[in-house]
Order: C-alpha cells, then structure tokens, then sequence
C-alpha cells in the first residue's frame, strides 16, 4: 500500500494538519468560536512556530490561533520584530485588568486595512503555559498589554468590529461590506 493510499483510506481527524496557515478573515465563523485548551506537545509547538512564520509573512505583531481557522487557545506576537523578543501564550487567561484605559489605533490581520481606536485598560495580568509546560503569571504593560487583550479577544470569539465605536464602525462599513461580500462569494462556490 502506498503512502497516499493509507491517506485515502485515513478517516479525516486522522490527517496530518497543515501548517500553510493563510489568515482567515471576518466573517468567516471560525472567528466567534471560543478557543479550547490544548495539550503542550510537538503538534503544539509546530502550530506557534507556523504562527510565527505566517504573522512576520503577513507583517503583524501579533497572531490568535482562530485566525488561522484552530479553534485552540495559543497566541503569538512580537512588539518589536526582533528575534528575541517573540512571545507565545498557551492557554492564557488575564487574571487581572489594571490601570486606566487608554486610546490607540488598532488593526488586525483578520480585517485588512482598518483601524479603529480602541479603549483598553493600560496593563495586564496574564496566567499562561509556555511551549516546556511551565506555567507563568506575568504583568505586561504599555504596547505588548495592548496586543496581549488584543488577542485574547480573539480566542474568546470577539472582533475589531465589536469594539469599534459607532464612528470609528461607520467610517470604516465600505471595507466591512465589502469583506462580507467577498467572503459570502468564496461561500457560493
Ligand atoms: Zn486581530
């Protein structure tokens, strides 16, 4: 038996995943659904190190695994680009919100070419594994905060959209529509 027809007959759970991620974009489903747990094994560790590859490809800062259509509670990002500053998160929670809010534009590779400024608290607690399992509770501020609540949204099925403010939701509802109809198209086919 060759090796494709052992893949042929594979039941589909069974098939290898593929780590080509392409960035899924709103609306597509996969974005509102609540993240699970994962374990920390090899296929976890390939999944961030694929994120990482797709999120400096496609020039973010920061990468939920729904984006890339996982329905797994990972993120990565990086605030500065340097090698040495990558960060992934394992089964994160944000024990804790702190500081005042503050405003800064926003985009997200889940909706190309749109900002929104958005409100969030200045600091962050976060519980998290790392890619060894250990288990660490960090307080982040400032920029690397930001991307952190960011993201988190994502595995909690919340969008840029829902946290735009109505003027920031109206000055950008051309690129929404326009998303929505591209993505009702790649539906008919
Ligand atoms: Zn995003």
């Amino acid at each position: 038996m060759t090796d494709q027809a052992r893949a042929d007959q594979a039941p589909a759970a069974a098939q290898p995943l593929d780590l080509e991620f392409v960035v899924h974009l709103y609306p597509d489903p996969v974005l509102r659904r609540r993240a699970r747990e994962v374990p920390i094994d090899d296929e976890t560790r390939a999944v961030v190190k694929a994120m990482f590859t797709r999120m400096v490809k496609s020039d973010g800062c920061g990468l939920a695994a729904p984006q890339v259509g996982l329905d797994r509670r990972i993120l990565v990002l990086n605030p500065t680009g340097k090698p040495e500053d990558d960060l992934a998160l394992v089964n994160p929670t944000i024990k804790e919100r702190k500081g005042g809010d503050t405003l800064m534009d926003e985009g997200c590779l889940s909706f190309p070419r749109m900002y929104a400024e958005i409100k969030r608290p200045e600091r962050c607690v976060v519980e998290y594994l790392d890619l060894d399992g250990v288990k660490h509770e960090r307080e982040f501020d400032g920029f690397v905060a930001r991307i952190i609540q960011h993201e988190y949204d994502h595995l909690e099925g919340v969008l840029l959209v829902d946290r735009m403010t109505p003027v920031d939701k109206s000055r950008n509802r051309a690129g929404l529509e326009a998303l929505v109809d591209k993505w009702k198209r790649t539906q008919g086919r």
